[in-house]
């Protein structure tokens, strides 16, 4: 009908009778319904009624008619439909509509609702013009309509005129997007009175669409102010590096804010499907298969022969130097180290893996990481089952610590020490002698310190606080920190069962965008005191003052600002990258002075990212220095009323350079800590600094026996911040030093593995770890590929942001992964120096057959790659450039399958292999364009957990029956990834280079006999990995 001209005849009906001097309503009531119904799928209806001057005759109607209910209501429904488009509701506008509507609209009443209801919906449809908007505010409507609203909504308590009082806010929220419309609102008291409608009824289901609007309006109309900080720039400043722009202290108005039809949904019901953007996708296929040149002097690539000595090194000499060579630290602490030394291999390897993978496993002696393929923990938690059947509720809602309390074999320790005699603010862990003299009480703090350490569990494998200290002390920082972190210094067990994804309750985003609100309707209620600030003195801290203490001046820390502003809650600010006035999400800090049992709330105000998986179930994580001295060191994950929101804070538009001030977002979430007056450490992510690092290489080296390990740990390059960046060499030695086994040793292919290029992204140092413990040790598989392997590992390419709490970025305030293309020696020695030993490999034709950069991912789950494929990228983008006459082969799509099958945590569904325009500097791209190497990845690593394979549900959660669990079995999303987890993905990776060098034509004959042998040993599960593609 529509088609076909129905709207126009109908309306041009209507008009003719409309003029008529008696019109006849038995016709036209049908007529106006029938329009009100066409008008709803006719897209262009409002601008066919304006033509044919239809507005008028129903404007002249209606008023005709105000006190004839029946035809009123009629011409209602078709001002409705009018007002559907905008233009005509601002012609509506103009001519009167809105003083004829606000006649028809009363106060509550139960007569004529339905007249009342439908002059509503056309008023709120009206004022999504700006023009109506304005008339609006001019005329002052705002002050009515709330009237209207506190009236209708105090009457209604039956709640039986939801859509009246749905309407009127629809009214308000529209003017509300206009920055007058907020003005007004706010000079009527709307916020308050808003407020203080709706406080009472947020868990009323029945009023759900009232109150998501007037969470909408006052959202939108809280004022915009800056971050109580003095300036976005970091606390944190290195003079060497290239100067940022700076912003001048600027004071903000309204007008900087200006951002008409703001609005944010409650995220409570929002998917987490994050949109891929195809207009960044590189489609010159020029630019996709071209190699471009060298980018610097060939004779520079000489310098990297001296960190491949595998390639000319005599085995004679490195007999002698093996035992010695490269020790980086003082023989002193040598006494102290607690790596296992077994008689034989096999019971190294048992040993270590009972310690790396948790206490539960010394039960399940496991020998092989192939007995691990796509099992997860399955297989583990027989043992812990038989533990407290705690719920993951209790988990939740309580401490957390519950879950790990069958690791009581520790109790030794426990009574070893009362805990009332720990004087939790005395264990400060002092990095430098210095830092000592300053200390008020040094003398009585290195003895705690010394009686505390002989409790230490000294089962933690490639951990020794001792060492820990002594490396401690030559880590360079910005702010030269004197503190160590208790968690880092003291060490860290996984909890012995694997944590389920948090639930998230509907509703609680809601509850604490109201208790924000709160503070500016009740002012007086708020503290606002700063309780901790790295720019500022704040009020000197009082042991006795009823707050919590924070600091985060330690390696990694991060917290600029803490604020206390309410008993329990407390407002906190991270830093910003050193050098830079943006990135934060990433903190780590300590806080005292709690009680126990006692929910505090906290609300990270500065975080930066649109959304985060802080929505969908992740945690942050947890370290209490009284479980510590318990026996149950470890993070956890904790917390609960966790979201994620935008927040009123906004940037300055003169930082941003005149573009709409930048937003911010508030992490919040709840904890319960486990007991009073602890020492707590809280992090956006498992932690593992720099110097975790220098003391985990020093283990693992003196862990291997050199006699059958070929490890080298040298430096690859000083950071700009004076530290030495690792680069670690990891084969298997040879037989003898007989021509032909020297020959096989020199010519095993390369692989090459980064990580930690981006410092917040701690999880992929997990995953590395795991790597390296792996390849050293006794495990058939991990023999095997150091036997036909060379692995080149620079475990940490950014050791300077790690160190000062960066979350993106290095000390110049650049993302090192977006400078692969032309890194420079002074600016960027990390990637410089990275880069070139590739470019080295490469000369000598020896490109690696797998690089891969590890990193964490903040909105996906699970763990997948990203790779590079000419073909995938051109056909994505729909590319008229005919892929189908370019040649590319397939092979880098066998990594990621292989992984598929073999990693609980990985999915090759998440994985992509799109060249994005964005991602031209990175290292994946760069080395797979400059340097040829096809099977050129990024591992992305949740930082949240996994929510397929056999980690879609916790095996000790499947085990229960029904009446045990709290609720039902769908309601546990998955597993939040432990450093368990991450570990074993480090482990899981290598396994899959061994199977891609099985399936791959060059493969030895030899190794492909070993490995048979060994893979038929173990479960048949694995079998069909070994089946060749076709
Ligand atoms: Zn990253």
């Amino acid at each position: 009908m529509i088609s076909k001209g129905g709207s126009e005849a109908l309306l041009q009906t209507l008009v003719d009778m409309a003029r008529t001097a008696s019109p006849d309503y038995d016709v036209l009531l049908p007529l106006l319904r029938l329009l009100a119904k066409i008008g709803l799928r006719d897209k262009k209806f409002g601008q066919k009624a304006l033509e044919l001057e239809a507005l008028d005759v129903t404007l002249i109607l209606a008023r005709k008619n105000l006190s004839h209910s029946q035809n009123l209501l009629h011409c209602l429904w078709a001002l409705r439909v009018f007002a559907s488009s905008v233009t005509t509701g601002a012609m509506l506008g103009i001519n009167g509509a809105m003083e004829l509507l606000l006649k028809v609209i009363t106060p509550y009443t139960q007569k004529s609702t339905q007249i009342i209801r439908a002059a509503t919906e056309v008023l709120a449809a009206l004022l999504k013009s700006k023009s109506n908007s304005r008339r609006a505010v001019n005329r002052g409507y705002v002050s009515g309509l709330l009237k209207l609203h506190q009236d209708w909504h105090s009457h209604d308590t039956a709640n039986s005129f939801v859509l009246i009082r749905r309407a009127l806010l629809l009214c308000l929220k529209h003017i509300a997007n206009l920055r007058s419309g907020r003005e007004a609102f706010l000079a009527a008291q709307g916020m308050e009175i808003l407020f203080s409608t709706t406080q009472n009824c947020l868990d009323d289901t029945s009023l759900e669409p009232v109150i998501s609007i007037v969470l909408q309006i006052l959202r939108q109309c809280y004022p915009k102010s800056p971050l109580p900080l003095v300036t976005a720039i970091s606390a944190y400043t290195f003079p060497d590096a290239r100067s940022i722009t700076s912003d001048p202290p600027h004071v903000l108005t309204e007008e900087d804010f200006e951002e008409d039809g703001e609005e944010e949904e409650d995220k409570d019901s929002d998917s987490e499907d994050v949109k891929e953007e195809d207009d960044d996708l590189e489609t010159d296929v020029i630019k996709l298969s071209s190699k471009p040149g060298l980018d610097r002097p060939a004779e520079e690539l000489m310098q990297y022969q001296a960190m491949c000595l595998e390639l000319s090194c005599n085995f004679e000499e490195l007999e002698f130097k093996a035992g010695d060579d490269l020790t980086f630290d003082e023989t002193q602490y040598t006494n102290h180290h607690h790596i296992p030394t077994p008689v034989s291999p096999k019971g190294r390897c048992l040993n270590k893996d009972q310690i790396s993978w948790g206490h539960e496993r010394e039960a399940t002696a496991q020998t092989s990481v192939l007995s691990r393929v796509k099992m997860g923990r399955s297989n583990l938690h027989l043992t812990s089952k038989n533990g407290p059947g705690i719920s993951p509720h209790q988990n939740v809602q309580s401490s957390g610590f519950g879950l790990s309390s069958s690791g009581s074999k520790s109790s030794s320790i426990q009574a070893s020490i009362k805990e009332d005699a720990w004087n939790i603010d005395a264990i400060s862990c002092p990095r430098m002698s210095a830092s000592l003299a300053n200390s008020t009480q040094p003398k009585e703090t290195a003895e705690l310190m010394d009686k505390l350490l002989q409790t230490h569990p000294k089962r933690m494998a490639f951990h020794d606080p001792y060492l820990y200290m002594a490396k401690a002390r030559r880590t360079r920082s910005v702010a030269d920190f004197t503190m160590m972190a208790f968690p880092d210094f003291w060490g860290h067990c996984p909890p012995a069962s694997a944590q389920s994804m948090l639930e998230r309750k509907c509703g609680v985003q809601r509850i604490k965008i109201f208790e924000d609100i709160r503070r500016l309707i009740q002012p007086n209620d708020v503290i606002n005191k700063v309780v901790f600030s790295l720019d500022e003195s704040w009020p000197s801290q009082d042991i006795t003052a009823d707050c919590l203490r924070f600091f985060s001046k330690f390696e990694s820390g991060n917290l600029r600002k803490a604020i206390q502003v309410r008993e329990f809650e407390y407002d906190l600010l991270v830093n910003s990258d050193v050098n830079s006035a943006q990135h934060q999400q990433w903190f780590y800090f300590k806080v005292m002075g709690m009680r126990a049992a006692t929910p505090y709330r906290f609300n990270v105000i500065n975080c930066e990212k649109p959304n985060s998986q802080f929505n969908y179930g992740m945690q942050p994580t947890l370290y209490s220095v009284k479980e510590a001295l318990l026996g149950r060191p470890g993070w956890v994950r904790m917390g609960y009323e966790i979201c994620y929101y935008k927040n009123h804070y906004r940037q300055s538009t003169a930082v941003t350079g005149g573009a709409s001030g930048k937003c911010y977002y508030t992490l919040t979430f709840a904890i319960t800590f486990p007991h009073d007056e602890d020492a707590c450490y809280l992090a956006y992510h498992y932690p593992y600094t720099y110097t975790t690092l220098m003391t985990h290489l020093d283990l693992l080296e003196k862990s291997v026996n050199p006699k059958q390990v070929y490890f080298r740990h040298e430096v690859l390059c000083q950071t700009l911040g004076g530290n030495p960046c690792p680069l670690v060499t990891i084969s298997a030695r040879p037989e003898s030093n007989s021509a032909d086994h020297l020959e096989q040793f020199r010519q095993r292919p390369y692989q090459v593995i980064t990580a930690r290029v981006h410092p917040g992204e701690s999880n992929a140092s997990w995953v590395m770890k795991g790597t390296l413990e792996f390849l050293v040790s006794s495990d058939p598989v991990a023999q095997l590929l150091r036997e036909n392997f060379i692995f080149k590992i620079i475990p940490m390419l950014n050791p300077d942001g790690v160190i000062n709490g960066n979350h993106r970025c290095s000390l110049s305030g650049e993302d090192l992964n977006r400078q692969w293309l032309s890194p420079r020696a002074h600016l960027q020695p990390t990637i410089y120096h990275a880069k070139g030993l590739l470019h080295y490999l490469c000369s000598i034709g020896r490109s690696p057959v797998v690089f891969c950069d590890f990193h964490g991912h903040s909105q996906k789950k699970n763990v997948f790659l990203y790779g590079c494929s000419i073909k995938e990228t051109l056909w994505q983008a729909e590319s008229t450039v005919g892929p189908s006459n370019l040649s590319e082969d397939v092979s880098y799509r066998t990594l990621p399958k292989i992984l598929d099958k073999l990693a609980p945590a990985f999915t090759m569904s998440s994985c992509s292999f799109l060249v994005e325009k964005s991602r031209a500097s990175t290292a994946r791209v760069v080395v797979w364009r400059e340097m040829g190497v096809s099977r050129s990845y990024t591992m992305e690593s949740s930082y949240c957990g996994c929510n397929q394979g056999p980690y879609q549900h916790i095996q000790w959660l499947l085990e229960m029956t029904n009446s045990e669990r709290a609720c039902p079995l769908d309601s546990f999303q998955g597993l939040q990834f432990g450093t368990h987890e991450l570990e074993e993905m480090g482990a899981m990776f290598c396994l899959g280079l061994l199977i891609l060098e099985l399936k791959s034509v060059s493969c030895s004959h030899q190794l492909l006999t070993r490995a048979t042998t060994l893979l038929n040993a173990a479960e048949e599960s694995l079998d069909h990995h070994l089946q060749r593609d076709a």
